[in-house]
């Protein structure tokens, strides 16, 4: 076995696609080739690093440094400079003034992934997602391996998991035991398990990049979920438009098929299972896992009327079970290490981390996973290296475009789903949309509306129309003709929609809606400033 000095990552996520990596990449392999130092240096593709805005990164093991904006130009520099003769190029180095002799500052001590305690996102951007050895070698497939070699039956895989306390992560924070024993419950011998991979509010896409950093993880979960409720075929919805999570996750179904993990009687076990992958084509409603399933079935995806409920009659009408990947992603952990294991991180009622996008007016946008009850503060000043350029805080859109608007008084604010619930916020999608001072709440509202406006499915009416009535109410105060009365108007009709629409999208306006308004209606006059207007207005002075 050939043993390099030296291993070069290089994460590949759309921001770095868009940036070059591909071309930064060739250019690394040739002139590794050109300078006959191929058995020396290992190059390496992996999933994200997490950070937003760093274009193509590179790092360098084992001295652990990263190297952000990286461009073809930089690749020979980099192999003079770094791996010849040991010297850091501080231009592009992570953070100025580290140093290879007197101890840089790591990745994980500095800026956004500051001491993370990373469980889901253990393998993002540290091995190579195309290689199943190597991630095996890093501890994937162990869970499927101690349930083979130690007989562990489906009902005491399910009660691990009760025990563990995992909630899903998809915004409504069910318990996932009590939720796979419905399931596993239900009479019939056909069963499904499906992973909701349709990630598609604005500002969200944290399960995305947990399925494009680490596609076995979630392999290896939804074959233990699979075998743990009684169902031999799996499939993963993703939007069609993300190609890179589609063309990894096909490749780990394809790697784990070739050896034995999956398919029938998995290492020679009782265990059978398939997995196909099923594109979305992309409306916000089919994240419902009612529409999820009308549209797997080749149908528009619309909401059903519950009851009945998937577990007991779901695709094609058969007992199914819907989780996310982030619930998902947790499980092969759970199985690993224990329940207890897992209890000792987060609360008491929310045990597990949390993985979030963090985005906005931050020094460190881009992907953070932390440990439930974490205060938000922590979150924004900490890990996303406070408001960028010395700003102040106004607000933090907390839980995706259905989320709450938080004020800075609810700052210290624990980031979990109970604690969250005492100030009538919500964890929702993951996503933390931060503002600064200059920020304008009404014209965040305002694309909140547009967007739910445009993505209510008409199926029933109040949503139908409530979200095209908040639109037209929203865009009054755009055109000045906003009344004092229109504000609690907006609140009644949200309140009306979320007591009679028929299914989340509808039901949850209420939450961006009455926090803009109750907490911010200073910022609500007749005609308030568009975002354009105000960028004229800060120009002037
Ligand atoms: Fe469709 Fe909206 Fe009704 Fe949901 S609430 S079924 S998205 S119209």
């Amino acid at each position: 076995m050939n043993l390099f000095r030296m291993h070069i990552l290089i994460p590949v996520d759309d921001e770095a696609i868009l940036a070059g990596v591909f071309d930064v990449k060739r250019e690394l392999e040739s002139e590794i080739r050109r300078r006959g130092m191929d058995s020396e240096i290992k190059i390496l593709e992996t999933g994200t690093v997490g950070a937003t805005g760093k274009g193509v990164v590179l790092i360098v093991y084992p001295d652990n440094i990263y190297y952000y904006n990286v461009r073809r130009e930089d690749v020979a520099l980099i192999i003079e400079e770094h791996v010849v003769k040991g010297r850091l190029v501080k231009s592009i180095a992570h953070e100025a003034g580290n140093d290879l002799k007197h101890g840089h500052k790591a990745f994980h001590q500095v800026g956004l992934t500051r001491k993370q305690p990373r469980v889901i996102l253990d393998k993002c951007c540290m091995v190579d997602t195309y290689n199943i050895e190597e991630v095996i070698s890093y501890g994937g497939y162990q869970a499927l391996e101690k349930i083979i070699s130690e007989k562990i039956t489906p009902a005491q895989i399910i009660d691990t998991v009760k025990q563990s306390g995992l909630r899903g992560r998809g915004g409504a924070g069910f318990p996932t035991g009590l939720k796979w024993s419905f399931t596993a419950q239900a009479p019939g011998e056909v069963k499904y398990v499906i992973c909701n991979a349709d990630e598609g509010e604005p500002g969200t896409f944290k399960d995305r990049l947990i399925l494009e950093g680490d596609p076995h993880k979630l392999v290896e979960a939804m074959i233990i979920t699979g075998y743990a409720v009684g169902a031999r075929k799996g499939y993963i919805y993703i939007r069609g438009e993300y190609e890179l999570s589609i063309e990894r996750t096909q490749r780990a179904i394809d790697d784990a098929m070739a050896q034995g993990l999956l398919g029938d009687r998995i290492l020679g076990s009782d265990i059978s299972f398939h997995l196909e992958i099923k594109k979305g084509a992309g409306a916000y409603v089919c994240g419902e896992e009612t529409a999820l399933i009308e549209s797997l079935e080749g149908d528009r995806g619309n909401p059903r009327v519950k009851p009945p409920y998937p577990a007991s009659k779901g695709l094609w009408q058969k007992p199914t079970l819907v989780n996310n990947v982030e619930t998902l992603a947790n499980v092969p952990h759970i199985i690993s290490n224990g329940a207890e294991w897992y209890r000792k991180m987060g609360t008491e009622k929310c045990p597990g981390t949390k993985v979030f996008t963090i985005l906005g007016h931050v020094e460190y946008p881009g992907l953070i996973e932390v440990e439930m009850g974490t205060p938000l503060r922590e979150i924004i000043y900490n890990y996303g290296g406070g408001v960028k350029d010395g700003k102040r805080f106004k607000a933090a859109l907390v839980g995706g475009a259905a989320g709450v608007f938080l004020p800075d008084r609810l700052l210290d604010v624990r980031m979990d789903f109970e604690s969250l619930k005492e100030d009538a916020a919500v964890l929702g999608s993951g996503a933390i949309l931060v503002m600064n001072e200059d920020a304008s709440i009404p014209e965040m509202l305002h694309s909140v509306l547009e967007f739910f406006a445009h993505e209510s499915c008409g199926q029933c009416s109040p949503c139908r129309i409530g979200t095209k009535q908040l639109l037209n109410m929203i865009e009054d105060f755009r055109a000045g003709e906003g009344a004092e009365s229109q504000l609690d108007a907006m609140i009644r009709m949200s309140e009306t929609m979320y007591q009679t629409s028929l299914c989340p999208l509808g039901q949850s306006l209420i939450m961006p809606v009455k926090s803009a308004l109750e907490n911010f209606r200073e910022e609500f006059p007749a005609k308030y400033k568009t975002k354009a207007e105000s960028a004229i207005d800060r120009r002037k002075k």
